[in-house]
């Protein structure tokens, strides 16, 4: 059962080619213990996943693709869809704030995506956030509250459970300027309040949440320790593989490690 897991996904954004990729996991894989209290996600460029998902034991790490198109096949050049990554990750990242701040991707591409993940059996995680701006102007939980209702205006109840949500200040990501915990937290109780709105009571206490955004092994634990956060999403320290260890670290909460 995953939901009671922590989740610790580290996005490699676009580094490591094929080799890198694989010397990586190789070495990932001889440093982390795997517990059965925190599922450990690597998002790799999609160019390595198939390579890596034949390389990856499945036990120790899941896969999850960074960005895919909606359509499930067809005339679309250069896309990938989720019915072509069936198989080969387990989850799939969606509206990172770089696919919606650079490659301008809207609410209605967002919600299309968690819907073809959910079809195509991939555990979406559906990324929100506020820019600097929309914080300074007051905005923060009005965004959180329009981009939750776009990402996830098709989804059932019976899906929400499937689906987990991070908490990614746009500010914060990949900035080295992390948020304090207490906004955080703050942030994190918004989101399960409109998922209770949306879905009710049951649904907000048990969906995932996590937060991202410049986390560190030194700030890892904090946002850890903090009721509701479930998990972290994890990019630049999750290229050095013991900082990413490290991070991994933090989450168990004393179960006895797998062999
Ligand atoms: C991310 O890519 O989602 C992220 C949180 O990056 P970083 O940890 O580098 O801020």
């Amino acid at each position: 059962m995953v939901n009671n897991k922590k989740i610790i996904i580290g996005n490699w954004k676009m580094n490591l080619n094929v080799q890198e990729s694989s010397l990586y996991l190789h070495q990932l894989s001889k440093i982390v213990k795997t517990h059965r209290d925190v599922e450990v996600v690597l998002s790799p460029t999609t160019l390595t996943l198939q390579s890596l998902s034949l390389q990856v034991n499945l036990r120790q790490f899941k896969l999850a693709a960074q960005n895919f198109y909606w359509r499930d096949q067809g005339s679309y050049t250069g896309e990938v869809s989720a019915t072509q990554l069936r198989g080969i990750v387990q989850y799939g990242l969606v509206g990172h704030s770089e696919r919606r701040h650079i490659f301008g991707e809207s609410d209605k591409d967002i919600r299309s995506k968690v819907e073809a993940a959910v079809r195509n059996h991939i555990r979406p995680v559906l990324c929100i956030g506020e820019t600097a701006w929309e914080r300074s102007n007051g905005e923060t939980y009005d965004i959180l509250h329009d981009q939750l209702i776009g990402g996830f205006a098709n989804i059932t109840s019976e899906e929400l459970s499937r689906v987990v949500v991070a908490y990614e200040p746009v500010w914060a990501v990949g900035t080295g300027q992390n948020a304090l915990p207490t906004y955080v937290s703050a942030a994190v109780s918004a989101i399960r309040n409109q998922i209770e709105h949306l879905y009710g009571k049951k649904a907000s206490e048990s969906i995932q949440v996590i937060y991202g955004g410049s986390v560190t092994p030194d700030s890892a634990a904090d946002y850890l320790a903090l009721p509701g956060v479930d998990g972290l999403l994890i990019g630049g320290a999750s290229l050095n593989a013991h900082s990413f260890n490290e991070i991994i670290k933090k989450a168990h909460r004393g179960s006895a490690v797998v062999e």
